[in-house]
Parts: C-alpha cells; structure tokens; sequence
C-alpha cells in the first residue's frame, strides 16, 4: 500500500525551477508569500541548456523599438505588438536584476543572431548562457527561505465546486470571455483522443476556485506517491513540450505537463501548433531524451546534407545550398524524410577532417560517439527537431490565465511574445520578465501578509482530477482515496503503460512536423486516438505518456484547423498566409475538443 504524503500548504505553489519558475518565486517571496517550489528535477530543464543568451537592447544605437520591430517580424502577425513593447523595455531590466543575483553575464560585446537587426544577445561563455543564468538563480532560491521540493512531479489541478464567477462556470466553450469566433469541434477521429482529457467518468470540470496542486513523489522506481499541496494560487512554469516528436533539442522532462494539467482544468490553449524546429538534431531511433543539437557551424565548415542514397540534399534546391536560412533546409529535409522510411537524413562531416571534428567541434564529436557514431568516419544521422514552443497556456504578461488563481509562466504560456514563431533568444527574456510580473502580480492579487492557505484536510469535499488506479483521469473525492486506489501495481500493466509513446512520437515527427497537410494530421488524429490506454500503475512515466498524448492532440487539432502556412506553421496544402491573422484558441468542453479562431 502507497500512503499518500503528508499534505503541505503554502501562499502560492509554483511548478517547475527553470528561470520562469525561480523568478515568480523569489519576487513572490520578497514580497512576503510563502511560497512552495515543486519540480520534476532541480536542475534540469530548459534553461540550464540554453546556449545563444537573452535578447536585451543594450548595444550603442539599439532602441527596444528595434527590438519589437524584429520580434514582430519573426512572429508573423501573432504577436501582441502592447505585450512585446513591454518585453523590449524591461529586458536591459532583466539582465541587470539577473547580474545583480550575481549571474556573469556578457552585456557589452553582444552578439548577433538570425533575425535581430542588431547585436542584441547577452551571452556567457562560448555556449554556456543558460548554465549560468540558471545557477545564479539557483543560488538565490537555495539562499532563500522558499520550500523546494525535488523529484515531485505535478498531476493536477485541486478546484473547489464551489466559489468561482459565474464566467468560468459555463460550459458552452465557445466563448467565455475569450472572445472566441467560429467555434468548430475535433470530432470523428479525434473523439476518442479526446475521451482522456475530458475524464474517464464523464464528469465535466468546470474551472472553480482553485485550491492547490495533486503531486507525486517520484520514487527511484518512477512510481509516484500521491500527495496535495494547499495553495491560494498555482503557477505552471513547467516549460515545453519537445518530447512530444521523436526528435527533439529539449531535455526528457518536456513532456508538456503543465500545458496538460491546465488543459484539463479547462484553461484556453493558445497557438499550440506553432512548433519552432532545429534543422540538424541527431536522429536517434527512440525518443527517449534528449538529442544533441548538430551546430549549423558544421555545415559552415563544409558539412554537406545528403540523402539517403548519398546525393547532396539542397542541390537544386536554393542557390544558398546547406547554408540557406532554418527553416528552408528544414522545409526540405522534411519533404526527404516523409518521403522515406528512416526518419532522418545524413550530414556528411567525413570530409572535414579527424583534426578540424575533434578540435574545432569537440562537443559535437563527443555527442556523437557517445551514440556510437564516428563523424570522423561515418555520416551523422540529422532530422528536423522540436525545439520550441511558441504557444501554450493562454496568459497575460502578469501570468493570469483564463481560470482564477491560476498563472501561467515561460515556455508553458502564450503571453503574445513569440507569436507564430520566436526570435532567437527571446525566450529566456521573457521567462524572466514575465516570472517577476508574475511575482508582483501575485503579491498584489494575494496581499502582501501571509496568510492562511486551506488546509489539505479541506479538498476532501472538493472534486479534482487525478490519475487513478487504472491510469485514466478520474474525478476523486477525496485525495486518500486516490492514494489508497495507486498503489495497486502489477509488472504487465506497469510493461504496459508506456507502448506507443515512440510510436506517438514518431508519428507527430511525420504528420506534425516541419511540413504539414490536412491528410496527414487526420492520420495523426487517428494515431492519437488509438495510443493505448497508460499504465496501471501510477508512474512517472504513465503520467508523462498521457500528458504528451494531450499536447499531441492539441497541437494536431490546431494545426488541422490552421489552414495556412504562417510563421513555423507550414501547411504543404495552404501555403499561402492568410491576409488576417487569428490565435487558434482550444478548450476541452466536456467530452470534446473545441477549437476555435480568435481574430486580432
Ligand atoms: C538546447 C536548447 C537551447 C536553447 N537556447 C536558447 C537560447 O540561447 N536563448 C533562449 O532565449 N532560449 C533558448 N532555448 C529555449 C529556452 O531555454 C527555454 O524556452 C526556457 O529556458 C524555458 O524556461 P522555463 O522556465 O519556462 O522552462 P524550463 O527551463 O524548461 O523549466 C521547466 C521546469 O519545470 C519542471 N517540470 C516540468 N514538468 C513538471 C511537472 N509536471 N511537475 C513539476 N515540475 C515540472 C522541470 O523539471 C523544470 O524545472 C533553448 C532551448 C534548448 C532546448
């Protein structure tokens, strides 16, 4: 028998410790909330593998108008011009608050990126940016008095019936407040997908007074144990998503959870199928963590794209050769790879040299031959990966989401940033800008003097969705019960709980990768539908598999409803750009996915 934990409570619950999360939190806490930090991994993350830097116009000549004005080209009609003024002005903000927790930071030799009209990129080290922004902070939220609680992994919302404004309590889903038009359903081969979100006993939640956070201690065995964390306001700084295509930059743990658990609370979805894509990952045959970014240096250096018969890849294709912009190579590494059966293409860095891979590119050699590749003798498989996502969970700038009480931060949020796709090096600005936005905020919407959080003992009359015995979404009553119903386990259904999440994977890779078409996301639609039921035991990787498998639908959905090509969105079946730009907004109404267009 699992005994659920003892229950904890606190002001505010922040979810994740990447820079999004540690910012809300050590604003929050300075400004006198007791706040609790609940992460999958301490010191993973995003963040700590951010190489480039945070964008800030610093330089001599730069303007924040220059900055808005290249954000807003990249974003392609998208972005929120009010949101990404505020982003530009805060951002030299930003950096000197982060050199004043004692990060070293590069502020006066920046750099230039793809995409910004000036050197524009605060950096430290060669590559090392996101490392050391995320131990400065680190050591300012191991310095505080914050409650961290490590190798916990968030399942769900607490919502109380009881409390909320009549807005959040209708259940027509096509507008509630946000403004939505044209409302179309997911429906046919997608209803099945949609069964696990909206719940297994067809009990629809309707956002409520949220009350705190269902988590899981995460065991050495990946089993969880069960525990509530009373809270006045959650924050989802989970980060992305990349998990979900079997080939991605992100690290294991961005398996979409928080955009998940907002979803099935009802939160409104925005833009998910705005996925930002890396030319040249390594391919590696499962999706089981992270694959190694593939420098685009190496192709400077004379690294030649082949397919798989080993013919240049981007001969004939544009003047620019290897060298052409992103999302162009991308565009035709995905048009080869669907064509095919391997799921990847090959670059060809024999010719370089053992001399010039294994003293000009060290890290790049090393990634590979820890695979069992050997650049210097054998073609690197590369594939198209995840590597951004540029919608999320619908939020202001100040975190607030759709449902009360609950905030949304970083990677895991759409604030009107990045639009339909992101300009290099925005990210992790907006990570920090917003995280401390969303501490003030907080201290302002809670008040400043601590005070009583609602007991654990008090959700035991309230309705929150959990994972229950058999891995699906049930609504409980009563979180010991939910503890007690876990800890049934049997080896089949644990062997049991994680088939398909490759295949899943592989599939969005196909149908919702860099080239999109209506036929292909149907099939992708039926995919999801039919991944098998998650494990019988409550288990970190169950638990990541379903949420994946969420993400998976909402992206597909939008992507499916998004009958153009725009920003990373690239449609081979609409290629033009509508001359009206809309959010694609989504929002489980019970049982169904509504999808729906919002115009700007
Ligand atoms: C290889 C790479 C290079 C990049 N380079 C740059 C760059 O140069 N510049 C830039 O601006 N951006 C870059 N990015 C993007 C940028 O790093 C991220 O967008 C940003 O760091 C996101 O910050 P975050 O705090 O929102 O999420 P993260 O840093 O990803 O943190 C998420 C946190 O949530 C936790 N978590 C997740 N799910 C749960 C759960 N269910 N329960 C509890 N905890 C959970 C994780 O453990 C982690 O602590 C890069 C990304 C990658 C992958």
């Amino acid at each position: 028998m699992m005994e659920p934990r003892t229950g904890r409570e606190a002001d505010v619950v922040v979810v994740g410790s990447g820079a999004a999360g540690i910012s809300v939190a050590l604003t929050a806490a300075a400004r006198g909330l007791r706040v609790l930090v609940v992460t999958k991994d301490l010191v993973g993350g995003a963040t700590p593998m951010a190489q480039g830097g945070l964008a800030a116009a610093l330089g001599a000549g730069d303007t924040p108008a220059a900055h808005v004005a290249d954000t807003l080209v990249a974003g392609a009609g998208l972005c929120s011009p009010d949101t990404v003024t505020a982003l530009a002005e805060s951002a030299p903000g930003a950096i000197g608050w982060l050199t004043g927790l004692g990060a070293r930071l590069e502020t006066r030799d920046l750099r230039l990126e793809g995409g910004h009209s000036a050197r524009r990129i605060v950096h430290s080290g060669d590559d090392a940016t996101g490392a050391e922004v995320h131990r400065a902070l680190l050591s300012a939220l191991l310095a505080s008095d914050i409650e961290i609680v490590d190798r916990t992994v968030a399942l769900d919302l607490l919502l109380s019936d009881t409390g909320a404004p009549e807005s959040f309590r209708t259940r027509s889903g096509e507008r509630d407040g946000a403004g939505t038009s044209a409302g179309a359903r997911v429906s046919g081969r997608a209803a099945a997908a949609n069964a696990s979100p909206a719940g297994a006993l067809g009990r629809e939640l309707v956002p409520a007074r949220l009350t705190g956070l269902l988590a899981g201690t995460i065991g050495a065995d990946g089993r969880l144990t069960p525990g509530v964390i009373a809270a006045r306001a959650v924050v989802i700084a989970a980060g992305g998503l990349g998990q979900a295509f079997g080939t991605t930059s992100n690290p294991a743990g961005a398996t979409g959870d928080g955009i998940a658990i907002a979803a099935r609370a009802g939160a409104v979805i925005r833009d998910l199928e705005f996925i930002q894509f890396h030319p040249t990952v390594l391919w590696l045959p499962e999706a089981s963590g992270q694959c190694p970014l593939i420098t685009e240096a190496l192709r400077g250096a004379g690294a030649v794209l082949r397919n798989l018969d080993g013919t240049p890849l981007m001969a004939g294709h544009d003047p620019r050769g290897d060298l052409a912009p992103r999302d162009v190579v991308a565009a035709r590494m995905a048009e080869v790879i669907a064509a095919g059966d391997a799921g990847h293409v090959w670059l060809d860095a024999t010719g370089l040299g053992r001399d010039l891979l294994e003293n000009g590119f060290p890290t790049v050699t090393a990634a590979c031959r820890k695979h069992g590749i050997d650049p210097v003798t054998a073609m690197i498989p590369v594939a198209p990966g995840a590597h951004y996502s540029c919608g999320g969970i619908r939020a202001d700038l100040d975190g607030r989401t759709t449902i009360p009480g609950l905030y949304a931060v970083g990677e895991a949020a759409s604030t009107g940033i990045q639009g339909a796709n992101r300009l290099a090096s925005n990210s992790v600005t907006e990570a920090i800008i917003a995280g401390r936005r969303t501490g003030t905020a907080l201290a302002d919407a809670l008040g400043h003097a601590r005070q009583e959080s609602p007991s654990p003992e008090a959700h035991a009359g309230g309705s929150f969705r959990a994972w229950g015995a058999h891995g699906r979404e049930e609504a409980v009553a009563n979180p010991t019960e939910h503890g007690a119903s876990a800890s049934h386990g049997d080896p089949a259904a644990l062997s049991r709980g994680v088939v398909g999440r490759g295949e899943l994977a592989r599939a969005m890779s196909r149908y919702a990768g860099v080239m999109r078409d209506a036929d292909g996301l149907n099939e992708l639609l039926q995919v999801i539908a039919d991944a098998g039921a998650v494990s019988g035991v409550l288990e970190l990787e169950a638990v990541e598999a379903a949420n994946l498998r969420t993400v998976s639908l909402l992206i597909a959905a939008g992507a499916l409803r998004r009958a153009e090509s725009r920003g990373c969105h690239r449609r081979r079946d609409a290629t033009e750009t509508a001359a009206a730009p809309w959010h694609t907004l989504a929002r489980w109404d019970g049982q169904e996915l509504v999808v729906t267009e919002e115009a700007l």
